[in-house]
């Protein structure tokens, strides 16, 4: 659903002034919350993420044909297993999205998580479209889905990122109501931000992503459409390199968004592993998790000076 706002059923072309304003003001960036120093001095924040999604793909389309299923199968049979021995092997900490539905499904998986010291955090319940949904049905998903991850894994969740990043004109308030002490879903800056609703300061803390940071756009595919997109994992590792170093250079975060289904395949597991080979090789790099570096974002004095967006 669009919107519900009788001036916005006109053409853009055709609102007022106010009109836009409003709507770009809704949710927008506010003050930068990257801080003067790291924890333990570090220079770089490193945060991984990995969103479960496994069978809720298909599944929140509706699509039940086993062959579709049997791909988001292979993250939870197979691609999960593969990350969190990479992990280990690195001793680097990471959060998880999972959609609790697929939590449902693979409880032990989302046990593992947080047993083996990761974050788990709120994905949707069965990777809804946002701005699809009224917002009451929103939050009651959101909210369902909080309480499901906080029953399988005996650890509430501070942390949401919405499925696809879809972020409806609800989306903001669900997150308030329900207490989350950070997002991330949005894409504002490469470094955290705090969020403004309507111009005010909400307390929230954005994690930014970009698809840039993301495996699904390069590997995935559509059987039946034109477009294919898939990219050589090499080259990716190159763009990831690359955001990292620049991270590196300004003293920011790198952020990094995969999928188990995704990642999980063996010729991209090499790549993460080779990434994880070089961003382990620079001294004064902060593995976090995205709680922890919500917390520290909120915690520490911001750097006072002007963001390096050139770096
Ligand atoms: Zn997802």
């Amino acid at each position: 659903m669009p919107t519900t706002d009788p001036e916005t059923t006109t053409p853009s072309w055709q609102w007022p002034e106010t009109t836009w304003r409003r709507h770009v003001d809704a949710v927008r960036a506010g003050r930068p919350l990257r801080p003067e120093r790291w924890p333990d001095g570090a220079r770089v924040a490193v945060a991984l993420s990995f969103d479960s999604d496994h069978e809720t793909i298909p599944l929140r389309d509706g699509q039940t044909s086993p062959g579709l299923l049997a791909q988001g199968e292979y993250g939870a049979r197979v691609g999960a297993p593969r990350v969190l021995a990479l992990l280990a092997r690195f001793g680097v900490p990471a959060t998880f999205f999972m959609p609790a539905v697929s939590a449902l499904l693979h409880p032990e998986e989302a046990r593992a998580y947080t047993r083996d010291g990761h974050e788990i955090a709120v994905h949707g319940w069965i990777h809804e479209r946002n701005t699809l949904l009224a917002a009451e049905d929103e939050k009651e998903l959101v909210g369902r889905a909080l309480e499901t991850l906080t029953e399988i894994t005996g650890e509430r969740p501070t942390g949401i990122r919405t499925p696809s990043w879809d972020f409806s004109d609800s989306t903001l308030d669900t997150i308030l109501d329900l207490g989350f002490a950070y997002d991330s879903s949005l894409m504002a800056d490469d470094e955290p931000y705090e969020i403004l609703a309507g111009g005010r300061p909400t307390g929230l803390v954005e994690i930014p992503v970009d698809w840039i940071r993301d495996d699904a756009p390069y590997f995935t595919m559509d059987r039946y459409g034109a477009v294919r997109p898939h990219s050589r994992p090499r080259d990716v590792l190159e763009i990831w390199r690359d955001e990292f170093d620049a991270a590196y250079r300004s003293g920011g975060v790198f952020q990094l968004t995969l999928h188990p289904h995704v990642i999980g395949h063996r010729s991209r597991l090499t790549v993460l592993r080779e990434l994880l080979d070089h961003i382990c090789a620079h001294p004064g790099v902060w593995y976090a998790t995205h709680a922890d570096l919500a917390r520290a974002v909120r915690t520490a004095p911001p750097a006072h000076e002007i963001p390096e967006h050139t770096s």
